[in-house]
């Protein structure tokens, strides 16, 4: 039993404990080009949940991990041919977000992370929407945006999704429903639109129209070292924020 996850924990040793802050993953479940599996977000998201949430809690954080949301916003996927999709809108996720926040601030937390392994799952706008609704203390953890100057210098060829950097976290921590040897090389088709491809007009991508087999960015230089080194630096960052989390006291000018 790892008494930093809750779904582990029984109610004998949830009543001593007093929780500081509690950690929330969102995933999704949807396809990562033809080599890696679909839960990939979801297991990302748990493996650095439940190493982040174990180092804050052995340094004496009062830190709990939550299960994992593994339904994501990729409405954009629906079309991809022959494939499935679990696919949930914007706002069932802050309907879930929400619920969630008032049973878990009913029972006396105050701080709660959102951890989040989706690009489509654009949680801030959510914090916006309950801000003046709860006194819980949220925040949003993007872990790609968290480690996004050590992906540049560590990933050889950057991309968006079951790319070089998603492929190495899979070799590193789920092995076995890898198979690298399927993968297309992930290569973008570019919208007519100049000013599309340039970033200067955002648009949800058509993924069936953007992608081959719904892979963006080469795979092929993965590697399970890539993997574990990104691992530990995210680790590392989210853990040490968990333990200052934990211990700062919630006082009129928090967090300043
Ligand atoms: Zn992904």
């Amino acid at each position: 039993m790892r008494p930093w996850i809750l779904a582990e924990q029984n109610l004998h040793h949830l009543r001593q404990e007093k929780w500081e802050v509690a950690v929330l993953p969102f995933g999704a479940t949807e396809p990562h080009n033809l080599h890696m599996p679909y839960g990939t977000d979801t297991f990302q998201v748990e493996v650095l949940g439940q190493r982040a949430c174990e180092k804050a809690y052995a340094a004496g954080a009062r830190v709990l991990l939550l299960p994992t949301i593994p339904f994501g916003v990729n409405t954009n996927h629906l079309q991809v041919p022959g494939g499935l999709v679990c696919s949930v809108n914007p706002t069932t996720l802050l309907a879930l977000l929400t619920d969630l926040v008032d049973s878990l601030e009913r029972q006396g937390l105050r701080k709660l992370v959102l951890l989040n392994g989706h690009g489509g799952n654009e949680l801030k706008p959510l914090t916006r929407e309950l801000y003046s609704r709860t006194r819980m203390f949220l925040c949003v953890c993007d872990w790609y945006r968290m480690g996004a100057d050590f992906i540049k210098q560590l990933i050889e060829e950057p991309g968006e999704h079951a790319d070089e950097m998603e492929s190495s976290l899979g070799l590193a921590f789920f092995r076995d429903l890898m198979f690298p040897e399927q993968a297309d090389a992930g290569a973008a088709r570019p919208s007519r639109f100049e000013a599309i491809n340039r970033g200067w007009i955002s648009i949800t991508r058509p993924w069936h129209l953007v992608t081959t087999n719904t892979g963006l960015g080469n795979p092929h230089a993965a590697t399970a070292e890539k993997g574990q080194r990104l691992m530990t630096l995210l680790t590392e960052r989210l853990s040490q924020f968990l333990i200052d989390l934990a211990a700062s006291p919630m006082d009129e000018n928090f967090p300043y």
